[in-house]
C-alpha cells in the first residue's frame, strides 16, 4: 500500500531553541553557585528511568540521582535543578529545510505530529512557529499513557488518522524514540541523522536534513 500519511515529531526535528541544554545546564550551575558535577550526556539515561508530573521534579529526580550515584551532595543536586531555566517555547525557530519541507509534505501528504512533549508546551511552540494547522491529528505526551517509543502513541494517531501502518511514515531525529518506536508500530521510520546515542536500530531511510524531504525517500 502506498504512503498517504506522514507523521513527523516535532523537537530537533521540525524546531529547536536557539540555546543549547548544554549551555542551560551550564548556566543553571552557576545560578546555584555548584561547581560543575555533571553534564547532559549524564542526564540522558535518567530521563528514560523516571518520571514525574512536571518539568522541575523530573530535573530534581534526575539531577538527584546523579549526585547519589556519584557521592555528592544531593542539596546541590537540587539547588541545580531548581536553578535551570525552561527554554521559553515561543522562542522555537525552524530546523533548516523543515518550513519548506512541510510546505512540500502538506501538498501531498496527510500530515499528523507524534511528539514526546506536553499539550501546553508544544501547542505554544506550534503557535509560535505558525503551522498549528498543518497538522489532521496531534498526539502529544498524556498522563498516565506511555510515550515513544512506544508504539501507543503511534497507533493512537493511525487510528485518528483512520490509515494503517502500512500507509504511513514517521520522521524523527531519535533513533530511540522516534525509529525504534515507528517500527515498533509496524511504521516505515525516516530517521533525521543527528549526533544521537547509539542504539542498535536501523531506520528504513536516513536523511541529513529536513530540507531533503522536498524529495521524499520513501515509494
Ligand atoms: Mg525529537
Amino acid at each position: 500500500m502506498s504512503v498517504s500519511t506522514v507523521l513527523l515529531d516535532l523537537d530537533d526535528t521540525i524546531c529547536a531553541h536557539p540555546g543549547s541544554p548544554e549551555a542551560r545546564l551550564a548556566d543553571a550551575f552557576g545560578r546555584a553557585g555548584v561547581e560543575p558535577f555533571f553534564d547532559v550526556a549524564d542526564v540522558r539515561p535518567w530521563l528514560a528511568r523516571v518520571t514525574a508530573e512536571t518539568e522541575l521534579e523530573l530535573r530534581e529526580r534526575c539531577f538527584g540521582g546523579i549526585a547519589d550515584e556519584l557521592g555528592r551532595d544531593r542539596a546541590d543536586a537540587l539547588a541545580v535543578a531548581r536553578a535551570y531555566e525552561d527554554p521559553d517555547p515561543e522562542a522555537v525557530g525552524f530546523l533548516p529545510g523543515a518550513e519548506a519541507a512541510l510546505g512540500a509534505l502538506g501538498a501531498n501528504y496527510d500530515l499528523a505530529l507524534v511528539t514526546n512533549g506536553g499539550r501546553e508546551t508544544q501547542t505554544a511552540k506550534l503557535a509560535a512557529l505558525g503551522i498549528a494547522d498543518r497538522f489532521e491529528a496531534t498526539t502529544f505526551a498524556e498522563p498516565g499513557r506511555p510515550v515513544k517509543p512506544d508504539p501507543d502513541p503511534f497507533d493512537r494517531t493511525l487510528a485518528t488518522m483512520g490509515v494503517s501502518a502500512s500507509e504511513a511514515v514517521h520522521v524523527g531525529n531519535s533513533l530511540r524514540s522516534d525509529v525504534a518506536g515507528a517500527q515498533a508500530a509496524g511504521v516505515e521510520a525516516v530517521w533525521l541523522s543527528t549526533a544521537d546515542e547509539p542504539v542498535a536500530v536501523t531506520s528504513e531511510h536516513t536523511i541529513n536534513s529536513m530540507g531533503e524531504l522536498r524529495t521524499p525517500p520513501w515509494t
